[in-house]
């Protein structure tokens, strides 16, 4: 492949023609503080070593990089798996919210706010939250609430206020909704802790640098292992997408990788229940920022659909918008029981109970053949705890 420009952000806030700060004026001083700042606070010494200090002790970085040796074999190539399952809370997510908080309180802020669709985002907030001794307010659909109870009681416990969102389909935009309402009102002592490489500039650029960390590691890892830095082919599950761009971010502009993103495709892509956004996306506006977007022909949202809640997005980060549109990565969509079976299959190959998010990435296997010396690195961005009793009403365990 060749490449010609940068697949990273420029200064302006976008890649591409996607990306930007499409929002309301009265939220313009709050994103203009962050945007003056992140850089700058995060690239200190003393953020640095704070940051790096808790991915080590708190949260267990680095994570391992594993050969995975069966699969390999079944296979006829070389996979490896960056196990971000084994992160502090089950997840990459909490990459994203140490950093966040350690920005939040350089700012001066005292209190925070995010929105969370399955919970999986809340807990990582809350979870930081009480790590730093700071007040912690989480926005969730009122249906939602109801159908995730295990992470409410968990950010409960961690001592969040978890606010339902009573407005409109009572899920994760509705919730998104209420959060935006909260910090145009509350612009000097509070910071929006955004989960995904989603939203307006900075926050795609600024959770992908706090997620980069993953890369970096697969860097030195692989030399270890392959005695180079980087993969032939490395694949993500795609939802908003920082767990892919995490695992992209070094190799973002290196033309010897192949990049591939995997989306959920539910009940399939016709069925009008999936979240395949760059088969079924359109240019818009979402979240105050510019993408791909599944919307009905005057513009509305549609509503998405995954078995995999962290999925069930109805739109991409900017990043992804502009892979995509560029040709830089590979896009496919996987559907639910493709992804139950490979939950399933890694489970019994490998010994690892994946989150269903993650189970999606390795339908590629089946559908692309791969050469015997190519070297795949695989996110396995979550573990399976969270999903058990989907899966156990799904197969009947
Ligand atoms: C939230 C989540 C995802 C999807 O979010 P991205 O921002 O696309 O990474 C994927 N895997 C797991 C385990 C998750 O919890």
């Amino acid at each position: 492949m060749k490449i010609s420009q940068s697949y990273n952000v420029d200064k302006k806030g976008f890649y591409g023609e996607f990306g930007g700060a499409f929002i309301p004026e009265m939220l313009y001083p709050n994103i203009k503080e962050l945007e003056e700042n992140y850089i700058k606070l995060t690239s200190e010494i003393n953020f640095k070593r704070e940051f790096e200090q808790l991915l080590k002790d708190y949260v267990g970085r680095p994570t391992p990089l594993y050969y995975a040796k069966r699969m390999s074999e079944k296979y006829q190539t070389k996979i490896y798996l960056k196990r971000e399952d084994l992160c502090h809370t089950g997840a990459h997510k909490i990459n994203n919210t140490i950093g966040q908080i350690l920005l939040a309180k350089r700012l001066g802020k005292t209190r925070i706010i995010a929105e969370t669709g399955a919970g999986q985002h809340g807990v990582a907030t809350a979870t930081v939250c009480a790590l730093a001794g700071i007040n912690c307010v989480i926005y969730m659909g009122e249906l939602d609430i109801k159908r995730q109870s295990p992470n409410v009681a968990r950010m409960k416990m961690l001592g969040a206020t978890v606010r339902p969102a009573i407005s409109g389909s009572k899920t994760l935009k509705d919730a998104t909704n209420e959060a935006i309402r909260d910090w145009i009102n509350n612009p000097v002592d509070t910071h929006y802790i955004i989960g995904s490489v989603v939203g307006p500039h900075p926050y795609p650029d600024m959770v992908a640098r706090f997620q980069s960390v993953i890369s970096e590691e697969c860097r030195y890892q692989l030399k270890e292992f392959e005695g180079r830095e980087y993969p032939d082919h490395v694949i993500a599950c795609v939802g908003g997408g920082s767990n892919a761009a995490g695992i992209y971010y070094h190799y973002l502009d290196d033309p010897r990788v192949n990049i591939i993103a995997v989306e959920a495709a539910g009940q399939g892509i016709k069925t009008g229940k999936s979240a395949a956004t760059s088969v079924l996306g359109k240019i818009g506006i979402i979240h105050g920022s510019k993408t791909l977007l599944m919307q009905t022909q005057d513009g509305q949202i549609t509503e998405p659909y995954s078995i995999s809640a962290g999925l069930d997005y109805p739109g991409v980060g900017p990043m992804h918008a502009h892979l995509f549109d560029s040709g830089r990565a590979e896009f496919i969509s996987v559907q639910d029981k493709e992804a139950m079976n490979w939950g399933l299959a890694l489970s019994q190959m490998e010994g690892i109970i994946p989150a269903i998010e993650t189970a999606h990435a390795f339908s590629i296997l089946d559908v692309r053949k791969f050469e015997k010396e190519d070297v795949l690195l695989f996110n396995c961005s979550g573990r399976g705890d969270k999903d058990l009793d989907t899966y156990i009403d799904y197969f009947k365990l």
